[in-house]
């Protein structure tokens, strides 16, 4: 990219706004997919937005494509799926488009990233991401010892749960099963904790808040944002009763400190469909539901990855 345009795209960002650039305009070397007047017909690649904050989704748009095309950023791969194209010509039904989603994880190193694609047929393709430092916060909280050490019972037990909640957040299924806008789970008051890292007693949790906590009365129904599969339901000693839903090609969501737990492992929830009920079950000091979202294991704000399944 050129000095000029990272700086348009610097400054366009900064405002707000989602961006396109043009990174790789290539003619095939037959010219089959030299450009016709038809957008679809152009070959490009593009990512928006640039630059890409810690914790957040991109989307990369490519042409031609398939779902043959695998990506990879950051070690983790990048699936490609049809999207509807945004079209705001009024009264134009919009076509479709091939994307694909990856995560920067909320403890990625700010930087220049390379995302690298492979289709089928086609020269491989690469462009850089930059990725930028977002401040989510430190809390500090300060409470007697012998009210934060585990017992070794219960060290044991949150080891074993690793174990499984690993195995869960490592399903890597090459199905796409969501379509369309993700939903709250719940509708309720949401704090801005996503991100956020606590210090202990003077020794900083190098594992960050990887979710966002709804403010919602024990009771609440919860639903599934997307279509899914229940992976995983158990109680756990951290996150109390909790549920786990696969919806393809390595996303991930979870709702955890569960007063009930409706959904059933192994069996697909549709979008809307009432999963669990909220609660204050595990480490936690009030009612509230948990909601998190993995991709290919990247953890993300659940919150500006609903806008951005918005527009597919
Ligand atoms: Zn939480």
């Amino acid at each position: 990219m050129s000095r000029v345009a990272r700086d348009i795209a610097v400054s366009l960002a900064s405002v707000g706004f989602f961006f396109v650039i043009l990174a790789a305009v290539q003619a095939s070397e037959k010219g089959a997919f030299a450009p016709t007047g038809d957008p679809a017909a152009q070959v490009f690649l593009k990512v928006l937005p640039q630059p890409l904050d810690r914790g957040t989704v991109g989307l990369v748009e490519l042409a031609p494509a398939s779902e043959e095309c695998q990506g990879t950023f950051d070690g983790r791969p990048v699936f490609f799926f049809l999207a509807k194209k945004e079209d705001k010509t009024p009264g134009r039904t919009p076509g479709t488009r091939w994307v694909g989603l990856f995560g920067a994880d909320i403890m990625i190193k700010p930087g220049s990233y390379a995302l690298s694609i492979a289709c089928p047929g086609q020269p491989d393709r690469a462009t850089q991401v930059v990725v930028r430092d977002k401040a989510y916060g430190v809390r500090v909280i300060k409470v007697p010892s012998r009210q934060v050490e585990l017992s070794p019972e219960d060290q044991a037990r949150a080891a074993r749960e690793k174990i499984l909640t690993d195995k869960a957040l490592a399903t890597r299924s090459p199905e796409k099963l969501w379509r369309g806008a993700f939903l709250d789970p719940v509708n309720g008051q949401i704090n801005s904790s996503f991100g956020r890292q606590t210090n202990l007693n003077g020794i900083l949790n190098p594992r960050p808040h990887a979710g966002a906590d709804f403010l919602v009365p024990t009771g609440t129904p919860v639903k599934a944002p997307a279509r899914g599969r229940v992976i995983l339901v158990g109680d756990h000693f951290f996150s109390g009763l909790a549920v786990y839903l696969d919806h393809g090609q390595g996303l991930i969501s979870m709702y955890f400190h569960l007063s009930e737990a409706v959904a059933v492992e192994g069996r697909m929830v549709e979008k809307g469909q009432v999963i669990a009920k909220s609660g204050q079950s595990g480490r936690v000091t009030g009612a509230h539901l948990h909601y998190g979202v993995y991709l290919n294991g990247a953890r993300v704000d659940p919150m500006p990855f609903r806008k951005l399944t918005s527009q597919l």
